[in-house]
């Protein structure tokens, strides 16, 4: 259940952020989520309706966004984003070269709270 874990961190996240802006309610919670994370959009939901009740973030919605992973190459330091599914034929945009390294994490942020 690796969902209840980062849904945790993600609801203390939002709510010191509303509690630093005086917010009385959450309403939407964008988070941005690397497409190598394990994380189902659904579980997360689920996980933060559960958590957050009785806070100022009850009924907040998720809205996950999901992003390539960033790529370095090891010839020309050059940084690029790849689809997983492309990442067999993976080649550097700006020197062609096919030595290159994942520098992304499976991760997540907290990119966006909309409170009032
Ligand atoms: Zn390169």
């Amino acid at each position: 259940m690796h969902e209840l874990a980062v849904t945790n961190r993600i609801l203390r996240t939002v709510l010191s952020h509303a509690r630093r802006n005086r917010a009385h309610r959450v309403h939407r919670v964008l988070l941005v989520v690397s497409e190598i994370a394990d994380l189902q959009p659904l579980w997360l939901q689920h996980y933060f309706d559960k958590l957050a009740a009785g806070t100022r973030a009850e009924g907040a919605r998720l809205e996950v966004e999901r992003v390539a992973p960033e790529f370095v190459c090891e010839d020309c330091r050059g940084r690029f984003a790849m689809l997983m599914s492309e990442v067999d034929r993976i080649a550097c945009p700006a020197c062609g070269s096919r030595r290159c390294g994942m520098v992304g994490t499976a991760d997540y942020t907290v990119e966006e709270i909309e409170v009032s």
